[in-house]
């Protein structure tokens, strides 16, 4: 089997075979514009079947599987939003990784990138515990919602520009829904800081000109449609970065404690 039938059982999974299955950009645009809430998103952008290429990728990467994971079963499908969806503060990330978030179902989960996010997000309280392997692991996250710009896992961590924006609605549609209570938008690595204006700026948030340039601690504060959202820049926790000491523990928990400072400003 390449990919988790939906609405058979595996953990968080937010579909039923009778979900409505967008097939083109423009299902997509339809669908996400739909949504009323963050469960609509969820179920319906997990079925989502728009992109050939990326359809085709993460389920031959379920069917095949990595060695280490051979016994186990592949998720194969569209990573969705995870966390409270009326959470303070949001994680955007560019994609799920083929043998993370397209395994186990669930973003940031199963692979280093995760371990990192995870363990910096239980130290900065926010999280319910520092590992995070499979979507019934337990693991809750407090005030804090992790999104992706691209929701299938890419071949080379590269989706193409046409691949960001037929799945830029799903973002549009979870930046709108989050819109109320969102304050801090931390935003993992060059690529997502780009992914991020255009949907911001369809979702109704003001977009400075020029745009920001990323870095890491860069912070923008911007309109949102009901007050301020503030993003920070961070290195994404890719090992290529934690490897190679790019990006450290200190400043991983720097950004967050940033984003607590924001979070809990007085008004
Ligand atoms: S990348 Fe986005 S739009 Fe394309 S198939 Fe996956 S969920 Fe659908």
């Amino acid at each position: 089997m390449s990919a988790a039938p939906p609405g058979t059982g595996w953990p968080l999974d937010p579909a039923t075979a009778r979900t409505p299955v967008a097939r083109t950009a423009l299902d997509v645009q339809r669908l996400a514009r739909s949504a009323a809430d963050a469960h609509d998103i969820d179920s319906a952008s997990s079925v989502c079947r728009a992109c050939d290429r990326l359809v085709g990728w993460r389920e031959d990467v379920a069917a095949v599987k990595r060695r280490a994971y051979a016994a186990e079963p592949y998720w194969g499908r569209p990573t969705i939003g995870f966390g409270p969806p009326d959470a303070r503060l949001a994680i955007l990330g560019l994609a799920p990784a083929a043998h993370g978030g397209n395994r186990t179902g669930r973003i940031f989960t199963g692979d280093r990138s995760g371990d990192w996010l995870f363990a910096a997000l239980h130290r900065a309280g926010r999280a319910s515990q520092a590992e995070s392997v499979s979507a019934d692991d337990g693991m809750q996250l407090f005030d804090t919602r992790i999104v992706a710009s691209v929701r299938c896992a890419p071949p080379d961590n590269k989706p193409t520009p046409i691949e960001r924006a037929t799945c830029e609605p799903w973002l549009v549609r979870e930046l709108q829904l989050l819109a109320p209570t969102l304050q801090v938008l931390v935003v993992l690595g060059g690529f997502a800081w780009n992914a991020a204006w255009p949907a911001l700026a369809s979702a109704g948030y003001a977009i400075p000109r020029p745009r920001p340039a990323f870095g890491h601690g860069a912070e923008a504060r911007i309109a949102s449609p009901t007050g301020a959202l503030t993003l920070l820049g961070c290195y994404h926790v890719s090992q290529q970065n934690t490897f190679t000491g790019r990006l450290t523990i200190d400043m991983l928990d720097a950004v967050f404690a940033r984003a607590d400072e924001i979070v809990n400003a007085p008004d």
